[in-house]
């Protein structure tokens, strides 16, 4: 039996199953699929698409405004970001303009280190793939020079270095840049480009979503000292790697750190007696298993997962918390809450989760 059952393995679920690790918890992680995480950029926003601040965001997703927890929540995210060689930058007393894969700012609270603000004036270059067909820099510029018209902007393009028989994504040419070999060779023939093209002082180079996955932290090391010059990525359509970095980050951290995983498994019923949970029905591959815990939280997304499957609400039971839920007729840019709200209710939901817990015989220190 688990302390903890946490349902979802998006964002919220990822987070919240770490923490209540954290809080000395057994725990166990069911999901059926991976979540929105990996269709996003990977940044933090309070609202995707709008450039919301705490108040405007706190009126959208009903939330009475406690910034110092918001602020512990911010600083727990942060150092696991740390932890697992992520680091997120920014703050919560500003958005800051971001670039995407289609040369618009994007406004963001917190975003990975490969990332950097656009500067209002001097001069960025933006490099480009031949094969990489939806990241054109002529098309990036055109557009970031409405957005910043005291920017001068240089484009470059590497040419085509493989043939595929599919259309080359950014993560796939992220995988090559792992490679020392490939990003040295492409390294070198970019200085020459640089050098050869532009002659102001550069203070950015843009790039797609390509700095590495798995050996991303060196990826950017290089890339930068290599260019002597910030650098950034500009994430655009999915899949980006930004994304999938965050997403593997947490999800090898959690693994390694003893949480237990049942993918592809959806959870179709709840065992409720009286007041209490306990356990879950799962459905993997035709087969249906159950999973018991002594407290379940579900991050199925923006619905109670309790409510979704059983088709009831409930609000007396002791050992059932929602991470991540928002009532429907909450009006959202484009239907979605952005990573911000992922980040306050993990923390939330777990702290207040250990709280109960050691107020009952049920406390993790007792297990
Ligand atoms: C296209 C797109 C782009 C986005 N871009 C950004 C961005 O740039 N910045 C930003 O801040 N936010 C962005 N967002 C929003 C952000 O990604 C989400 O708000 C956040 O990831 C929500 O995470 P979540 O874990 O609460 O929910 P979800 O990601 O929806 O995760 C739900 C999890 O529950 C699982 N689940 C559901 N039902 C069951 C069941 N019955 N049994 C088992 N498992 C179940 C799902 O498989 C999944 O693993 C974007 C979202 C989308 C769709």
């Amino acid at each position: 039996m688990y302390d903890t059952v946490v349902i979802g393995q998006g964002l919220t679920g990822l987070l919240t199953a770490i923490y209540a690790n954290q809080y000395g918890q057994k725990t166990a992680l069911v999901a059926k699929g991976t979540g929105k995480l990996l269709q996003s950029t990977g940044v933090m926003d309070f609202i995707p698409g709008k450039q919301a601040d705490i108040r405007q965001w706190a009126e959208h997703v009903n939330y009475t405004v406690n910034t110092d927890g918001l602020q512990s929540a911010v600083n727990s995210f942060q150092f696991l970001m740390e932890e697992i060689h992520l680091p997120y930058e920014g703050s919560l007393s500003e958005n800051v303009p971001l670039l995407t894969g289609a040369g618009y700012l994007k406004w963001t609270t917190l975003y990975p280190a490969a990332m950097k603000p656009v500067p209002a004036k001097g001069s960025v270059v933006i490099v480009g793939f031949d094969e990489l067909t939806d990241f054109v820099p002529e098309y990036v510029k055109a557009n970031l020079a409405l957005e910043r018209p005291n920017l001068t902007i240089h484009t470059i393009r590497l040419e085509k270095k493989v043939s595929t028989v599919r259309p080359v994504s950014q993560v796939d040419i992220a995988y090559r840049m792992d490679d020392a070999y490939e990003r040295t060779q492409l390294l070198s023939e970019l200085k020459v480009r640089i050098t050869a093209d532009c002659n102001d002082k550069v203070d950015l180079i843009v790039f797609p979503s390509i700095l590495g996955i798995r050996q991303h932290a060196t990826v950017l090391k290089e890339t930068e000292s290599a260019l002597n010059t910030p650098v950034t990525e500009a994430p655009g359509l999915p899949p980006n790697a930004s994304a999938l970095r965050l997403f593997q980050g947490l999800r090898q951290h959690a693994i390694r750190s003893g949480v237990r995983f049942y993918e592809n498994s959806e959870v179709t019923g709840f065992d409720v007696q009286q007041d209490k949970v306990f356990g879950i029905q799962t459905q993997a591959n035709g087969k249906t298993h159950q999973i018991t815990g002594k407290s379940f939280i579900s991050a199925g997304g923006h619905r109670s997962l309790l409510e979704t499957v059983e088709g009831e609400s409930r609000n007396d039971l002791k050992n059932y918390w929602n991470a991540g839920v928002f009532p429907d007729e909450v009006p959202l840019q484009y239907g979605l809450i952005g990573g911000m709200y992922a980040i306050l209710e993990s923390a939330h939901t777990t702290s207040n989760m250990n709280r109960s817990l050691k107020g009952s015989e049920t406390s993790a220190e007792t297990v």
